[in-house]
């Protein structure tokens, strides 16, 4: 389809929620959800485009949920943090299903099941075409997966990060109650904040911030969007330091 076009990013770092691999069902994961996101993959890695996913663990615990139902909250972050490298088996297995070869670095060892993470050799997978999946976290409690996309996007030196969600980016209002609610193409981290629209945690959006990383919101349930996405088209919401005018 898009045969003649060029990637305008060598290198992207995915951010999914567990509850983007949920699909129609309350918990856990729905395997057709992967397969298509393993479709969706495939098209930006035929590109080129080096890959790498973090990925959450809401659809099993989030600590903080937990915590408001009783549970020590640091022991919750623990349980959710596992979640992650649960999800992150499942993608693994379709992944490799369907002729992508794919690894996962977590940030805590659990020896024989999954690597533990490693820089250096994140990067060298991702620049031999595998896609790299960063589970556990970021390791420590207290902070969601938002701040291992952060963190791991500025560690591997990704060109842009990509945080996947239901909607079709940062509208001014929520679509699902607004109807007048209308999509940012772009918006600079200053407009973000100074608008007080909820694009990721804080701490994670401040470490983005900091560090000049490129942000995308998009809906990833919107076929094709992603790889729209790596041929530079107005895809979702783009967030970055300055007024961004061509995204192209
Ligand atoms: N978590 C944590 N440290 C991390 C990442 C995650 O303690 O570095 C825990 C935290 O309780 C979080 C849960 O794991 O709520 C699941 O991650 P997240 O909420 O990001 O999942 P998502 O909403 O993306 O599915």
């Amino acid at each position: 389809m898009n045969n003649n076009k060029q990637a305008v990013y060598k290198r992207i770092l995915l951010k999914l929620s567990g509850e983007a691999l949920m699909g129609k069902s309350k918990f856990g994961i729905d395997p057709t959800v992967i397969e298509y996101i393993s479709k969706e993959i495939a098209a930006v890695l035929s590109l080129g485009v080096e890959v790498g996913v973090v990925i959450g663990g809401g659809n099993f615990f989030r600590g903080k949920a937990l915590f408001s139902a009783g549970l020590d909250r640091i022991t919750g972050d623990n349980m959710g943090t596992v979640a992650t490298i649960i999800n992150a088996l499942a993608m693994r297995d379709i992944f490799e299903r369907h002729d992508i070869s794919a690894l996962i670095m977590s940030a805590i060892p659990m020896s024989g099941i999954v690597e533990h993470y490693d820089r250096r050799r994140a990067i060298h997978k991702l620049a031999s075409g595998n896609v790299v999946i960063f589970a556990a976290g970021t390791g420590n409690p207290l902070v969601t997966t938002d701040s291992a996309l952060s963190l791991r996007g500025i560690e591997i030196e990704a060109d842009i990060l990509l945080k996947a969600t239901n909607v079709d980016g940062i509208y001014t209002a929520d679509p699902a109650l607004d109807p007048k609610a209308k999509r940012y193409s772009s918006l600079t981290y200053k407009e973000v904040l100074s608008k007080e629209l909820a694009v990721m945690d804080l701490a994670a959006f401040s470490q983005c911030r900091d560090y000049n990383m490129i942000l995308r919101v998009f809906n990833l349930h919107k076929k094709g969007a992603l790889l729209r996405i790596v041929l530079g088209e107005d895809e979702g919401t783009l967030v970055t330091k300055d007024s961004q005018v061509d995204n192209s």
